[in-house]
């Protein structure tokens, strides 16, 4: 069986929150083959950690794609603080076509537009993906399962960071499925009584106060913030108020645009403009949304950038989709080139992370080789980009963990999904299949 047939059969997408279905990488013929351990999102340290417990995996990861794909040179790319994982992964490998990129300590340096960049020098092209320039990109946690579907284990685990108002921040791998109460209880339960969660990152992820949601195969890490906190505040407002308080309030600095990661890229991406779709000028949306088309949604500009505290990120978001839904794709007219102030408007951290009032939450997060054993895991069907996988159980199965329990018509664009522990089924859905432990 091929490597790509194997990464297939074992559901292996791509573990740093994208969800991409691997295997449709491992059949790329590149050049580039480009490991992302550059973890950008304040407070979340699970490539760090897995790095550092599992670099023969990963390693070995690499180098699987790296024969499947015929890729000449292999590039890891890991933040320059990050100096234990350098050092795991450099003892790792003896491959000399493998070298190691080490990135300043920016955000959203684990962007893949900016990693390929600086690993490759060339800038992908607008609403392109890293194939069109000859480099594949997977997260160093997707490398650890290829390296294990190649001996045919599946992806029933996920390797988490839990982190924030909790008693003990650590990271582990839980099971698929399994909800965040449980995460949260595994770390001695909240240091607050109210909270919020934010799942996958401040920046980029999510805010839920449902306990009952669970882990998937994209989960990098939830944050456990008090609910009084400025980021839950911010982020629980309705997107009605958002874009009341933008439409009143931008006085069209332009300091989003200025410091917006993809514009100094070359992208033509200005979400100043893209505020003016919140109808403070009399040109219609179709006008300001093209300059939201090529937004990556990093963030920046809303948490960071804009000294109102407004939400243009929030306003491209808006436009993309009103853009997706009439059929229409900004086409860049202005050369892709990289601007020349980039390197000096490059946003550090720890100002970041200061800007979010989070300092005091960045603690360690270290790895804890244990097993989670819930009592049940709620194992949704579509944790992947593309079709939701099919139920091939049937209520009152008994499975056994690594068990395949959602499968995917081959040819169709999705993965598998297997179950994360030995148990019955006891509910099936067109979302999820609920197994009780046994
Ligand atoms: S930074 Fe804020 S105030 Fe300035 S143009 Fe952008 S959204 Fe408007
Ligand atoms: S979210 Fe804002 S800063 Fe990030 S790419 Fe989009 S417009 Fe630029």
């Amino acid at each position: 069986m091929s490597l790509s047939q194997k990464i297939f059969e074992a559901g292996v997408v791509g573990a740093g929150g994208a969800g991409f279905p691997t295997h449709v990488k491992a059949k790329s013929q590149v050049e580039y083959m480009i490991a992302n351990g550059a973890e950008c999102e304040p407070l979340i340290h699970k490539d760090y950690e897995i790095m550092l417990h599992h670099a023969k995996e990963i390693v070995n990861g690499l180098e699987l794609m790296m024969a499947e794909t015929g890729a000449r040179k292999g590039v890891f790319g890991i933040k320059s603080k990050n100096a234990l994982a350098i050092e795991a992964i450099e003892n790792a490998y003896s491959n000399g076509k493998i070298r190691t990129l080490q990135l300043g300590d920016f955000y959203p340096t684990g962007d893949e537009y900016e990693l390929v960049y600086e690993a490759t020098g060339k800038l992908i092209p607008p609403h392109g993906i890293p194939l069109d320039i000859g480099a594949v990109v997977n997260n160093v946690e997707t490398l650890y399962n290829i390296s294990r579907a190649a001996e045919g284990i599946p992806v029933t685990e996920k390797f988490v960071c839990v982190t924030g108002a909790v008693k003990n921040p650590s990271t582990f791998f839980a099971p698929v499925g399994i909800s965040f109460g449980e995460l949260i209880e595994h770390c001695g339960g909240t240091t607050v009584e109210n909270f919020g969660i934010f799942i996958g990152g401040l920046l980029m992820g999510t805010l839920t106060f449902d306990l009952n949601e669970v882990v998937t195969k994209t989960t990098t890490g939830i944050i456990i913030l008090p609910q009084d906190h400025y980021m839950i505040q911010r982020m629980n407002r309705s997107i009605n108020d958002m874009n009341r308080i933008g439409k009143s309030a931008c006085d069209q600095c332009s300091y989003c645009t200025e410091f917006c990661p993809r514009y100094l890229l070359g992208y033509d991406v200005q979400p100043h403009k893209v505020m003016r779709s919140l109808e403070f000028t009399k040109s219609g949306n179709a006008v300001w949304n093209l300059y939201a088309d090529l937004c990556s949604s990093c963030g920046l500009c809303s948490l960071y950038s804009c000294p109102e505290d407004l939400y243009p990120r929030e306003a491209c978001d808006q436009s993309k989709a009103e853009l997706k839904s009439q059929g229409i794709k900004y086409e860049q007219v202005k050369p892709l080139k990289v601007h020349p102030v980039r390197d000096g408007r490059k946003v550090p951290l720890k100002q970041l992370m200061k800007k979010l009032n989070v300092t005091h939450y960045n603690f360690q997060t270290p790895f804890r080789d244990e097993k989670l054993m819930p009592g049940s895991v709620r194992v949704p069907l579509k944790q992947h980009v593309g079709a939701p996988a099919v139920p091939v159980v049937k209520k009152g199965q008994p499975v056994k963990k690594g068990d395949l329990i959602g499968d995917i018509k081959e040819g169709t664009l999705g993965a598998k999904v297997h179950s994360s522990i030995n148990g019955i089924i006891k509910e099936i859905n067109n979302k999820y299949i609920l197994i009780d432990k046994i």
